[in-house]
């Protein structure tokens, strides 16, 4: 298992091809817009050598038998699904931010069943091909970015009726040797940070769709895959200085990517479904299950850094014990709470696939990332009342170095003799960060828009099952009439 330093430094011998600002990225580990997201990722793999917490991040391969980093690791029992949530929030506390690596872990925990259940039905081999990959990026500790989300055009037209028949993620050549693929994965979370990326359909396929129907691996930095790193809300402050970007260690989310796919051959042994469509929209919901189990975790983890920098600045304004304050406090924590109890809720209440994968409760994990959805912002927008005006007109940390305004700054915004200016304005930036516009759009739209798990809630919920037990309370429909009288 190899330690943050050393998965940062394995990034050093990638040929990446990655643009920002219009320009080639030379470095991705020394650009300032990458590298507090690669910070970020170098979490989990410290994680696991942690004292503290390596009995979270760290696994047994079922496969193997060998120590893994837990972000590789196929989940076996309701306890691998339990620790799995846990751990998650222990890396957001530690990073206040998105650490990626969870995307390529839910490729490989939904892949593993899925391909042997595309086996069982065609005879194919891809259990085995998988099997071996899978093996390969346990043993080398690798970072996979999960690449799902297709760039889709005309959402009410299926992929082969697009205008354009690029427009989702596509085999445009059979070879003897292997396919080559063609398309685009939008807002890929960790992508110019990680090893490999794992392509998959996403969103359930007609018949006639089925050269879209491709699951494959391919190294990040193979010949046709080209990068588009994304801007985020603020993001020219983490190379203007040092303060102003709230989180300078971490960054602010996962640091997303457009990832082109120009007619990239990928060797057969890599191909994972080529053309069965009807597993296509199983594997979708059983991804985004796995995601949106994440999100109870990772969301509370980041929100227990926000509850502490907001109670922290309400100490240093004076207004810690002010009764409303104290209680909006207690509604942020209440709601991380809230959030974290149906991530632990679907893992708890877990089944066994045939290949014996642990699943969440789909039903409860769509509900978890539904509150995450609708409280995340509830909570930033309780810090942003304690934490007062000021989080919109802070000066810049360059005032701090003005000879002609450093004096009033540091006057002006000290609230004692124990809270300097610098300080408060510190607590500050980070709230203003985690409150802005980018965190709050990637709670609502990461693992799936709200409307996608309302779907999910709409097919999963016995409808009847609850009719019938209010029908038989009050004896009407089914049950027949009177029933409710009987005492
Ligand atoms: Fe992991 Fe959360 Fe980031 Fe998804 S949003 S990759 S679950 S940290
Ligand atoms: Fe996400």
């Amino acid at each position: 298992m190899m330690t943050g330093a050393e998965y940062i430094e394995s990034l050093r011998s990638l040929k990446t091809e990655v643009y920002f600002m219009g320009e080639r990225v030379q470095s991705v580990i020394d650009h300032p817009a990458m590298r507090p997201h690669i910070n970020a990722a170098s979490v989990t793999y410290d994680l696991a050598h942690d004292p503290v917490h390596a009995e979270l991040a760290q696994a047994t391969s079922h496969l193997t038998g060998r120590p893994i980093n837990r972000w590789t690791h196929i989940p076996r029992t309701q306890e691998d699904l339990v620790k799995k949530v846990k751990m998650l929030r222990v890396a957001g506390g530690i990073t206040g931010t998105c650490f990626q690596r969870c995307v390529g872990m839910d490729a490989l925990i939904t892949l593993y069943s899925t391909t042997k259940e595309i086996d069982d039905k065609h005879g194919t081999s891809y259990h085995e091909r998988f099997t071996a990959f899978l093996i390969e990026t346990q043993d080398h500790d690798l970072m996979s970015g999960g690449a799902m989300t297709d760039a889709k055009g005309d959402r009410s037209k299926s992929p082969h009726a697009q205008h354009d028949p690029d427009l989702f993620v596509r085999v445009v050549e059979r070879r003897e040797d292997g396919i080559v693929v063609r398309g685009a994965k939008l807002h890929q979370t960790g992508a110019v940070n990680s090893h490999q990326f794992i392509v998959m359909p996403g969103q359930g396929l007609s018949p006639d769709s089925a050269d879209y129907a491709v699951a494959c691996a391919i190294p990040a930095d193979a010949p046709g895959v080209i990068l588009v790193f994304g801007r985020q809300v603020n993001d020219s402050r983490k190379w203007e200085g040092k303060i102003d970007q709230g989180n300078r260690k971490y960054g602010v989310v996962g640091g997303e990517a457009m990832v082109i796919f120009d007619d990239v051959f990928v060797p057969w042994e890599r191909v994972f479904m080529c053309g069965e469509t009807e597993f296509a929209g199983q594997l979708v919901d059983r991804f985004a299950s796995y995601h949106r189990q994440n999100y109870g975790g990772c969301k509370s983890g980041n929100l227990d850094v926000l509850v502490g920098a907001t109670s922290a600045l309400a100490e240093m304004q004076g207004i810690a014990k002010a009764g409303h304050v104290r209680d909006k406090l207690t509604e942020m924590a209440h709601l991380t709470e809230t959030m974290y109890s149906g991530a632990l809720s679907c893992s708890y209440e877990c089944s066994t696939l045939g290949c014996g994968t642990a699943f969440v409760n789909p039903l409860l994990a769509n509900s978890a990332k539904l509150n995450t959805a609708r409280y995340y912002p509830e909570v930033t927008h309780l810090a942003q009342d304690i934490a007062g005006g000021f989080l919109a007109t802070m000066p810049s940390e360059r005032e701090f170095e003005n000879p002609r305004v450093a004096p009033f700054v540091r006057k002006y915004f000290s609230t004692g003799p124990d809270v300097t200016a610098e300080e408060r304005i510190r607590v500050g930036r980070l709230i203003e960060n985690m409150t802005g516009a980018t965190p709050i759009v990637e709670c609502m739209h990461g693992a799936g828009s709200p409307q996608a798990q309302k779907v999910v809630l709409q097919r999963l919920v016995d409808w009847k099952q609850r009719q019938a037990l209010a029908e038989r309370i009050v004896g009407v429909g089914e049950v027949g009439p009177g029933q409710a009288d009987e005492e």
